[in-house]
């Protein structure tokens, strides 16, 4: 290959053994139209985004081409869906391109969603609608820009082809970038098949990836357990903290590095109420939004159930080890969580009612049917200074019992040693504006699949990936479903 690519290939996984996934090509598309490249992120990669023209791009991000270096491969896992075990799910319609190392050091997947059938298809097409790529892209993106772990979105083309789903729908490929797309999932398709070696060389891979410092730990495999659900802990906590709702908590969609990952029937609730659920697919709401913390240490269960053999040789002392880290965990996220309203706000000292505080103000919220972000934002502008309460009052159905609960707030936040206007400064930088709201995720979407028009989606981006900021006249945005708006399901 004399052709030097736009993207230094380093592919670590493609060096796994061969039954850790399957070595194939994109399927080509019809006529690929790149609609996304994400020029940022490709900078962070050390990738120029003006390396290619701009059909090239759409070419090599379609799969029509391969990027030299490339290893196309799709990996092999398996997963607990809605609690049922499958032993074979793996990619049905990814391709992991490889891996680039960022100038930082860091590791990460490049893949491809959406490329065409694989030998893990089942009865699926492959392929992507436009529809979900286009969340995925805001939805991912917005996450980033609040700080939440995540995978990223480099590119999305349409494809030019229809995927039938209930109804014919425009086709699209979203380039995904991730510390790694190893799953919970991974570890169990091994242990399932009583395939102990690959459990280890996967257990191996993945500390020396995600988790350097479990290497000197004396039981490595338990410290990989351990830093694996303190990084969940902290990712569903920071959830919680924004109204996210994954939606298809499913074990093969829990990535081992800590990272949001697989955005399909994922929503940000409006009103607050902690059984909420978005999701089609969810008839029985196991993942609503306050039964998230439950399932990521039910998912972490079944992590450690893989790594048991690894732990200890002696069956019953390794389940007592890990039992400590699984029972340790609802009081990690709980940590992170109650740090993280203290942040909200706007609470820099920790008093012992802080907690009593933020669950009063949440049962409030709660019966009272108040926006989950707006509430937070306007008390943000509130602390400023810049506001009168008459605008976070008029969230509540009843604005009484909040009139209860501010005082208790501003007698608290009176004891705090810093003053007003830099309180209100960190609580909007904690606080975000611009959330991709469903109605406006759904808008962006008509527009692209209806019309082929990206304006709204591109003006929707600009505003949740710089979500902390005051857009000027875009007010409208700050605000939620009307009734005639609102999206009451998500699809994947
Ligand atoms: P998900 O619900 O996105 O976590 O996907 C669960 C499994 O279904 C994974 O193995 C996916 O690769 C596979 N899958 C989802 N959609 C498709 C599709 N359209 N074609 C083939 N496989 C799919
Ligand atoms: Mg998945
Ligand atoms: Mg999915």
């Amino acid at each position: 290959e004399s052709m030097t690519s736009p993207v230094a290939f380093d592919n670590r996984y493609a060096r796994l053994p061969e039954r850790f996934f399957v070595r194939m090509n994109p399927t080509p598309v019809a006529s690929p139209r790149l609609r996304a490249l994400n020029a940022g992120l490709c900078r962070e990669l050390g990738i120029d985004p003006d390396a290619l023209p701009e059909q090239e791009w759409a070419q090599a991000l379609a799969g029509n081409t391969l990027l030299p270096g490339a290893e196309p491969i799709a990996m092999a896992y398996a997963g607990h869906q809605f609690g049922h075990f499958v032993p074979q799910l793996g990619d049905g319609r990814a391709l992991l391109l490889g891996e680039v190392v960022d100038p930082t050091g860091a590791r990460r997947d490049i893949q491809l969603k959406g490329s065409g059938p694989t030998p893990f298809s089942r009865m699926g097409d492959g392929r992507a609608a436009l529809g979900p790529v286009l969340r995925e892209y805001l939805l991912s993106e917005a996450m980033h820009a609040m700080g939440i772990p995540t995978t990223r979105a480099l590119a999305m083309v349409t494809t030019g082809e229809a995927v039938y789903r209930e109804e014919p729908l425009p086709g699209a490929v979203l380039t995904r970038v991730a510390r790694s797309h190893i799953r919970v999932g991974t570890f169990q398709y091994f242990a399932a098949r009583g395939d102990h070696a690959a459990v280890r060389s996967l257990a191996d891979h993945v500390i020396e990836r995600h988790y350097p410092e479990a290497q000197g730990a004396s039981s490595p495999y338990l410290a990989l357990l351990e830093s694996a659900a303190e990084r969940q802990a902290e990712l569903v906590a920071r959830w919680m903290l924004v109204g996210f709702i994954h939606g298809v908590m499913n074990t093969d969609n829990m990535a081992v590095s800590g990272e949001t990952i697989d955005y399909g029937p994922c929503a940000f609730m409006d009103t607050y109420h902690p059984g909420t659920v978005f999701s089609s697919i969810d008839q029985r709401g196991r993942y609503a939004f306050a039964n998230q913390p439950e399932i990521a240490q039910w998912n972490l269960a079944r992590l450690a159930e893989t790594l048991l053999p690894l732990i200890d040789d002696d069956a019953s002392r390794a389940i007592d080890r890990a039992t400590q880290i699984l029972e340790a965990f609802p009081a990690r996220i709980s940590t992170h969580w109650l740090a993280g309203m203290r942040s909200k706000l706007g609470l820099q000292t920790e008093e012992d009612s802080d907690l009593e505080l933020v669950r009063e103000l949440l049962d409030v919220m709660r019966k009272q049917e108040a926006d989950f972000t707006l509430t937070f934002r306007h008390l943000s502008d509130l602390a400023a200074g810049a506001e009168v309460h008459t605008r976070v009052r008029s969230l509540f159905n009843h604005a009484q019992p909040f009139d209860v609960w501010l005082p208790c707030w501003q007698a608290r936040v009176a004891r705090e040693p810093d003053g007003a206007a830099e309180r209100g400064a960190r609580m909007r930088r904690a606080n975000p504006a611009y959330i991709p709201r469903n109605h406006r995720v759904e808008q962006a979407i008509v527009a692209a699949v209806t019309e082929a028009d990206f304006g709204p989606f591109e003006h929707l981006l600009g505003l949740v990936t710089q979500p902390f900021d005051e857009h000027p006249g875009e007010e409208a945005f700050m605000l939620p479903a009307r009734p005639e708006e609102r999206v009451h399901q998500t699809f994947c």
